[in-house]
């Protein structure tokens, strides 16, 4: 296995004007074995003029075990178990503030539990997702449709057919997120939706976390996780998510976030009952209550 370190410019807007936010490897994480190998480390930053937030130097190689991660319907786990029809629930009912029935495309969607509570509520939904296994294990639990592929790539799927399109925690992963929207914007109606959720980096959760590093001496960052579960190497806030839809050409609608409760906090450790499980979460449910929570949702257009 080679690691290979990469000097990077903003995503976003091209910059190399950054803040250092600290330090995120394979062991900069609670719960990491601290003489675990190899110990790779990069830098998580956040750009000064657009407040995208990536990592630099980015790291070749770790590519592999994303897709091995993101290819394991077994230990994979989107959401908390029990919960995907509750939390999907709210997001359609952000969405049918805009439509309230219709065709509906899901890119990225995972095991299918989103297309599955979608279904249910009466939408006309399928899916599109790179790991063929998570494809069979939708289609096999659930019996929704879905096609194995990326939205820039696939021909099969009609173009202007969908009236919403939505991004469940798919943007953070994407190495050319503007290619991504533009080629999405030729799915959907002229007067269609788009959905997208991805990780708050500004959230106060997260910043409760780095000022804990802090106060241990460590120069962590909790905004990103490049090189462990969930692989996250971008990170958005409300600005730069904005600031990047509009240069694809779509207007923002709605913009808010959400508790990270029902999501993310159990997905790769274990199920049993652990302090730490309990201190987050209820940390999570007290900084929620004022406001700026874990999860980041902008509802869009296109622009006329
Ligand atoms: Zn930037």
């Amino acid at each position: 296995m080679s690691w290979i370190k990469v000097s990077a410019n903003c995503l976003l807007c091209g910059e190399n004007n950054f803040k250092m936010l600290g330090v995120r490897g394979t062991r900069e994480y609670t719960g990491a074995d601290p003489s675990g190998e190899p110990h790779i480390t990069t830098n998580v930053v956040r750009c000064r003029n657009c407040d995208f937030v990536y990592i630099n130097p980015e790291i070749k190689g770790v590519e592999q075990f994303e897709r091995e991660y993101y290819n394991n319907p077994d230990n994979y786990h989107a959401v908390n178990d029990g919960d995907a029809s509750k939390l999907y629930s709210k997001r359609l009912k952000l969405i049918s503030k805009f439509k309230k029935s219709g065709n509906l495309l899901d890119v990225g969607s995972g095991k299918g539990e989103f297309l599955n509570v979608a279904i249910k509520a009466g939408w006309s939904a399928s899916g599109i997702e790179p790991s063929q296994a998570f494809c069979e294990y939708a289609e096999q639990t659930y019996k929704v449709s879905t096609v194995q592929g990326y939205i820039d790539e696939i021909k099969t799927i009609p173009r202007f057919d969908f009236d919403v399109i939505t991004l469940h925690h798919v943007l953070e992963h994407m190495h050319s997120p503007a290619a991504q929207l533009l080629a999405i914007s030729n799915y959907l109606k002229p007067d269609g939706i788009l959905f997208i959720e991805v990780p708050n980096v500004n959230s106060y959760f997260l910043r409760v976390i780095d000022l804990f590093f802090r106060l241990k001496g460590l120069n962590w960052s909790s905004r990103l996780s490049p090189l462990h579960p969930p692989y996250h190497k971008f990170g958005y806030n409300k600005k730069s998510l904005m600031f990047l839809l509009n240069r694809c050409n779509y207007e923002t609608l709605v913009v808010t976030t959400l508790s990270g409760r029902e999501r993310g906090h159990k997905t790769y450790s274990d199920k049993s009952f652990n302090l730490v499980s309990l201190l987050r979460d209820l940390t999570s449910s007290i900084l929620n209550l004022v406001g700026n929570g874990e999860m980041l949702c902008i509802i869009a257009k296109k622009k006329s």
